[in-house]
């Protein structure tokens, strides 16, 4: 049987299911827009200040060990099935065996000119953009003195939003101390149209985030819905509008694009059903993984979590290659370990299985599940070599 194994995207699942092939000397192609890997699950602390965005990337080269494979920087821009082959901006690349790890895009629910007038949190170059571009305004205000330029929203109040939220608490001080700012001129506003933040945490611990980020400075204003964005104007339901200088979006995920594009069978969100070995229903021939998955677990869709993709990219590793050579294919199984959201540098809120963190140990829990993927994906010498950059700011 022929195995030509191509992987789609170095996210957390299509670099789970390259390290894993690599472990198994299964030669692969894995495409990719960029050179690197790059932890989206703290992008916020790029956006945020508090690291260099390129200390939370990794070469791909560094962490595929044996020869026979292959990587390719280019853009996927169609996959046709019913020919085996996936175009990109630069060439076509046949396959045998095709795995998708092409994670998702925001999710703009059609709101007029929210893609138009707002920034996203979506990879190294969005959050390294929103960093500068908050620093910007700071020193536009010292120009013009227009108190917009020190205005920040930040439409919705998921996890994205409220760690994003965290994180600016503790750098607009600092910027405020470098460019002589008293810190109450600056407004950060989270706005969110459901009646709590944190949705995916227990009660009482969305009671402690909001007390938390509420002390530090950050307005949370909840049922409050946004429905129109004009360049620099933010206007919510009711009527009321605001004039900011930063208006960044983190209302929600959907599925990249391509797969419906593609005629897989897809849900609301645009992901692609797979069965329990996370291939297609549509196409044996292709394992999907990550966000760009619909894979439904006591009859509800999981999560699109960087934990659930990474667990889902090492079982693709071993379902292609078996699928490869004939054998019989394994079932997955999420293994749910909680949730933790971070509200800035030290503490955060999450809970661990039945079990409800909060404060500091929060915030050690949360650095603790860093230290774990880096030991997943690259084993001792990258959780050494990274440690001291992402995780010990
Ligand atoms: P991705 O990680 O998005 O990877 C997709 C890859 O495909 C990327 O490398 C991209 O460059 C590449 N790609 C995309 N399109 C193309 C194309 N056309 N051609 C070539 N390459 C392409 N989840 C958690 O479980 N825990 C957390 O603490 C957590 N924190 C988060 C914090 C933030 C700020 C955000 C935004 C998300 C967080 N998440 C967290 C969610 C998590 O990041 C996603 O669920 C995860 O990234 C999904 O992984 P993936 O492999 O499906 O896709
Ligand atoms: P989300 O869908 O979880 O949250 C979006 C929020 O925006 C919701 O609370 C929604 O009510 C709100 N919203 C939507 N439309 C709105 C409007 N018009 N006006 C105001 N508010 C509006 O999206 P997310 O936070 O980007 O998270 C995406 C995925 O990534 C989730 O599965 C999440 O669990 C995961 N994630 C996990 C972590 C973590 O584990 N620490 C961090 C970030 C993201």
């Amino acid at each position: 049987m022929d195995n030509k194994i191509l992987i789609l995207g170095a996210g957390y699942a299509g670099m789970m299911a390259a390290t894993g092939l690599d472990r198994i000397s299964e030669p692969f192609t894995l495409i990719n827009k960029k050179p690197y890997h790059y932890f989206t699950t703290l992008l916020h602390e790029a956006a945020g200040g508090r690291g260099e965005p390129m200390d939370y990337t990794v070469p791909i080269s560094s962490l595929l060990k044996k020869s026979g494979s292959s990587l390719v920087l280019d853009e996927v821009t169609a996959i046709d099935r019913a020919n085996n082959v996936v175009r990109g901006k630069d060439a076509e690349y046949s396959y045998d065996w095709l795995v998708i790890g092409l994670g998702w895009i925001p999710e703009y629910f059609g709101i007029p000119g929210m893609a138009e007038n707002s920034m996203v949190l979506t990879n190294i170059e969005t959050a390294r953009h929103l960093r500068d571009h908050i620093e910007a305004q700071f020193q536009q205000y010292l120009e013009d003195k227009d108190e917009q330029h020190l205005r920040i929203v930040i439409g919705g109040a998921g996890l994205t939003g409220i760690e994003l939220v965290g994180e600016l608490t503790d750098w607009l001080p600092e910027l405020c101390v470098k460019y002589g700012i008293e810190r109450e001129r600056v407004d950060l506003q989270n706005v969110e149209a459901m009646p709590n933040i944190l949705p995916q945490v227990s009660e009482n611990l969305r009671e402690v985030a909001a007390r938390t980020l509420t002390e530090r400075g950050a307005w949370l204003r909840t049922n409050t819905k946004l429905v129109k964005v004009d360049a620099g104007v933010v206007h919510l339901e009711g009527g009321e509008t605001i004039e900011a200088g930063t208006i960044v979006w983190t209302g929600g995920v959907r599925a990249n694009p391509l797969l419906t594009e593609a005629g897989f069978t897809v849900d609301r969100r645009g992901r692609a059903k797979v069965n329990e070995y996370l291939q297609s229903v549509d196409d044996p021939q292709v394992f999907i993984g990550g966000d760009s998955a619909w894979f439904e677990e006591n009859g509800k869709p999981l999560p699109p979590t960087a934990q659930i993709a990474s667990q889902m990219g090492k079982l693709i590793a071993d379902n292609v290659s078996s699928a490869a050579h004939g054998q019989a294919l394994k079932p997955f199984h999420a293994s749910l370990k909680g949730t933790l959201a971070s509200l800035g540098r030290e503490v955060g809120v999450g809970n661990v299985g039945n079990v409800s963190v909060k404060g500091i140990v929060a915030g050690l829990a949360k650095e603790a599940t860093k230290v774990k993927y880096l030991w997943d994906l690259g084993g001792l010498r990258l959780t050494v070599d990274k440690t001291t950059e992402v995780v010990h700011r």
